[in-house]
């Protein structure tokens, strides 16, 4: 039988999301209790018993402009009017036109061709697809493998996964049946000439076998929130270029402004040769994806067999994405966000500095809008999260991080909220 009431309709929903719906990593049926949404507006998430919480997580580094952002919904409602999806295989349309352009404006220097698909995931499977064919192409097919430093995180299908940090990370199940990559030590916060050395050394032992090399700048995400010294994507541009390796920044999570610069590669004014967007590239609102590359890389790729690109998913260039996008873009070309990004790093600093050597604190670390806490034991998730939510704010530690990516339009206040959620969820550890 359905719902009956409000109260009596939110408990039969979670009765039957727990019978019905898998939710990330999680068991069927489920055994964890998750909140149930009703709407969001601005910063703020309403639960179905009313109440309401600041967002410190965007929608996993998604809603940067927050939620119900006039400009967005008007965006997507003017497509939905028009065409909300067609065929990208022999037809085109003037969102996709007009969004892989300024992509190629907006991105490091040499980027031209984008390759518009629907997840994250998918988008590094493009990147990863692109180095090997266009290896292929230029005669080297023994290039098949990719390298990267361990720490890192690329997605949840199998060639990103691949290259995803191999140990106690998420993708442990799977040893045996990935293709082995070449790993490095995860790199350090500030700069090590030993290190630079060591993960230059790794590239040239292995380079005949290495189609390209594949790393997060700046920021190494769901591997483990680490920020790294931006010196070493200019050692990685240096080894890679010397050996006819390709170059791939995964910006899924860095991009659009989060770490205090439009690209996480602006921080090293460094050009890959492929790079991969997603996640905010909606302002969170749609899946949408792009992988970008050289014109070199293009020609190599469209000169081999086959004489294309070997990918084509349904959903490619999706218009109702492709227009929300470009009214995402439209806001950060206006440009709030360069002072917005500071502001917050400010609230994140100061809110956050007095939990530093707090009982099982191991670091407190902030970079544009992001802060983290990692304690020196595992986070136990229901009861950290539970502890934010009593203080009206919404977190997801995970292992043991406690940490907030808010939205850029969080004002101080809402700021000030979110680090108070994050040494109360501290304190339930
Ligand atoms: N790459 C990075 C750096 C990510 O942070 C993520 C998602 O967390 C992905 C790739 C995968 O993206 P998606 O979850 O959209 O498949």
């Amino acid at each position: 039988s359905g719902p009956t009431g409000p109260d009596d309709g939110a408990a039969a929903l979670l009765a039957l999301d727990r019978a019905h719906v898998w939710h990330p990593y999680g068991p069927m049926p489920g055994r964890s209790e998750p909140y149930l949404v009703e709407s969001a507006e601005g910063v703020r998430l309403r639960l179905s018993d009313g109440r309401e919480l600041v967002d410190g997580m965007s929608s996993w580094w998604a809603a940067i402009h927050g939620y119900r952002h006039p400009a967005l919904d008007a965006a997507l409602a003017e497509q939905a009017g028009r065409m909300s999806h067609v065929m990208f295989g022999g037809l085109t349309h003037e969102p996709a036109i007009r969004l892989a352009t300024e992509l190629a404006g907006i991105t490091p220097e040499g980027l031209e061709h984008v390759f518009l698909c629907d997840s994250g995931s998918v988008g590094v499977e493009v990147a990863i697809k692109m180095a090997l064919q266009a290896q292929r192409a230029r005669g080297r097919p023994g290039r098949s493998r990719l390298a990267t430093w361990r720490g890192g995180y690329h997605g949840d299908t199998f060639h990103p996964m691949s290259v995803c940090d191999p140990v106690g990370g998420m993708h442990s199940l799977w040893t045996g049946v990935l293709p082995v990559q070449v790993f490095v030590e995860a790199p350090p916060a500030g700069w090590d000439e030993g290190y630079a050395a060591r993960l230059t050394d790794t590239i040239e032992r292995h380079a005949d076998e290495i189609a390209a090399v594949i790393v997060e700048p700046v920021v190494q995400g769901a591997g483990g929130m680490r920020f790294h010294h931006p010196a070493y994507l200019r050692v990685l541009r240096e080894v890679t270029a010397a050996h006819g390796i390709f170059l791939i920044f995964d910006e899924i999570a860095t991009g659009f402004g989060r770490t205090g610069r439009f690209f996480g590669a602006d921080h090293a004014g460094v050009s890959p040769d492929i790079m991969c967007l997603g996640k905010a590239l909606t302002g969170g609102y749609l899946t949408l994806a792009a992988t970008l590359c050289t014109r070199e890389v293009a020609e190599a790729i469209s000169a081999g067999e086959g004489g294309g690109l070997a990918h084509g998913p349904t959903f490619m260039g999706n218009p109702l994405a492709c227009s929300v996008a470009l009214a995402s873009l439209s806001l950060l070309r206006a440009g709030g966000w360069a002072t917005a990004v500071p502001d917050i790093e400010s609230g994140l600093k100061r809110g956050l500095k007095p939990l530093r050597g707090a009982h099982g604190v191991a670091d407190v670390r902030v970079l544009g809008a992001i802060g983290v806490v990692q304690m020196d034991r595992p986070v136990d998730m229901a009861k950290a999260t539970a502890a934010a939510v009593a203080e009206g704010v919404w977190l997801r530690p995970f292992r043991d991080l406690i940490y907030t990516m808010p939205p850029y339009v969080t004002g101080d206040a809402d700021v000030a909220r979110i680090t108070a959620g994050i040494a109360a969820a501290v304190a339930a550890t």
